[in-house]
């Protein structure tokens, strides 16, 4: 490398150090102490640093990249609504690119779901469904549902809404942030590797949980149930049949609205248009983000069923006081627009299905080479690899996190992203859905390398 292009490199990095505080982070930096890459250059599922390294990136940049990075037909899409309006707030004017798109998703979701509110990103429209509910209430005279059921581990968004619903395991951090405006009530996930309620067979426990809280609590001063129907935060938890459906009954039963975050599940990631559509529920209220637009404008979606519209329209206090400058921006839009073609015209739910299937086996293969795989599990290309010290006791590392972070650091020198998730160390891997079978083998052989430095530097094997 040429001595000025380190000397601009190093210039970038002290820069970062001085003026940026990234998310999640301490401000001075990563709080793991390594130094994330700078890219400069993406193309399908690669990713180039700015010291020439490339990476297989195996996270979709954080689940967002559907199409892939750098699809030419969302580029074209992007510069051509830049040429007709670039901007204009959504309070005052419409686009056609936002009444297109609000159509558009009122086609294909699940349902009766057909009412679009735009905000700017996965938390803004996890605010907007929270109050949305609240006020649906209100509106039917019920001004005691205040409460809203989640689940340990989950992962809404970070605004102060959002937040109230957060429960992450790790939520002895909300307590710097409290109080919330909501108030969240939470209840144990499905996580059939490690379940504590149900002996050999899943009997759906957790969803008697649920009916517990909710009798305790009583019903009528309940507003919603949130769930991310296939989860990533909590390790990836897919629920076993009947879990969804049950929530469903129990929602109609009480009169609580069921609401599906699909942020990262919507728009072909699980092997379907959504997630769930796995068990046929039709939610109340969906919210969508990431792969909406496939990453290249930021974009957040509320969509609401007829049921709820309907109760909001014709009313002076059915005004939704709710809007963000940027909701609805055109070339979002448009970007959205055009990412949901190329998924219709790429066939990229049945390429999750499919290559999902072909990733998991993959993934199952290494098994029985790597000591430290405890289990795989998934749906479509949303795969988790629980790693553990020991596979037959399923004991974790102290904490439970420092073995994944290990692994994904080893990944990362192998050119692989991925996350590992807390508070266990599971790997999440979503890579975009144009993904192929010989870029799969690829992503595994370089998790493999990766697992065997780890498990040889940890004495596992
Ligand atoms: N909901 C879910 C299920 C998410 O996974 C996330 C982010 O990862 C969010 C909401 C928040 O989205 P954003 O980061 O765009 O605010």
């Amino acid at each position: 490398m040429r001595s000025d292009r380190r000397e601009e490199i190093a210039a970038l990095r002290k820069s970062n150090l001085e003026n940026l505080w990234i998310a999640y982070q301490p401000a001075d930096g990563l709080v793991s102490g390594e130094e994330a890459p700078i890219i400069i250059e993406s193309n399908g599922c690669w990713l180039t640093d700015i010291e020439g390294r490339e990476y297989l990136d195996a996270l979709a940049a954080l689940e967002a990249s559907a199409v892939g990075h750098k699809h030419a037909k969302l580029i074209t899409a992007i510069t051509e609504q830049l040429n007709r309006v670039e901007f204009v707030d959504t309070f005052r004017y419409l686009t056609p690119a936002i009444i297109e798109l609000a159509s558009k998703l009122a086609e294909i979701t699940p349902g009766n779901l057909s009412r679009v509110h735009f905000s700017a990103g996965g938390s803004e429209a996890v605010e907007a469904a929270l109050k949305i509910a609240k006020q649906y209430h209100v509106l039917k005279g019920d001004m005691h549902r205040t409460k809203v059921i989640s689940r340990y581990g989950a992962y809404h968004g970070c605004t102060y809404g959002a937040m109230a619903v957060d429960g992450h395991f790790y939520a002895t951090r909300n307590y710097i942030y409290e109080p919330f405006s909501a108030a969240g009530r939470f209840v144990s996930p499905p996580y059939s590797y490690r379940c504590l309620m149900c002996a050999d067979e899943c009997s759906l426990k957790c969803v008697d949980e649920i009916e517990l809280l909710v009798s305790r609590e009583r019903p009528e001063t309940i507003s919603a149930i949130i769930v991310d129907p296939a989860s990533t935060a909590i390790g990836v938890s897919i629920p076993p049949d009947g879990y969804m459906q049950r929530l469903r009954e129990m929602c109609d039963k009480y009169g609580i609205l069921l609401i599906a975050d699909e942020v990262i599940s919507g728009l072909g990631r699980t092997g379907k248009l959504f997630a769930c559509d796995h068990w046929g529920v039709v939610p109340d209220i969906m919210t969508l983000s990431k792969g909406l637009s496939s990453g290249y404008i930021p974009i957040g979606a509320t969509i609401v069923g007829s049921h709820i519209a309907n109760l909001f329209s014709g009313r002076p206090d059915g005004v939704f006081w709710h809007g963000h400058t940027f909701g609805g921006h055109p070339v979002a839009c448009a970007v959205a627009l055009e990412s949901i073609k190329v998924i219709e015209e790429e066939n990229l739910v049945y390429q999750s299905e499919s290559k999902g299937k072909y990733l998991k086996d993959s993934l199952n293969n290494l098994m029985s080479k790597h000591p430290s795989i405890g289990d795989v599990r998934g749906l479509g290309l949303m795969c988790g690899v629980e790693i553990v010290l020991d596979k037959k006791t399923k004991t974790l590392s102290t904490p439970p996190s420092k073995l994944g972070f290990a692994v994904r650091s080893a990944c990362r020198d192998e050119g692989l992203v991925l996350a590992a998730l807390e508070p266990g160390s599971v790997l999440l891997i979503t890579p975009p859905l144009i993904i192929t079978e010989a870029e799969i083998d690829i992503l595994v052989s370089k998790l493999s390398r990766a697992l065997l430095r780890v498990e040889t530097e940890w004495g596992i094997r």
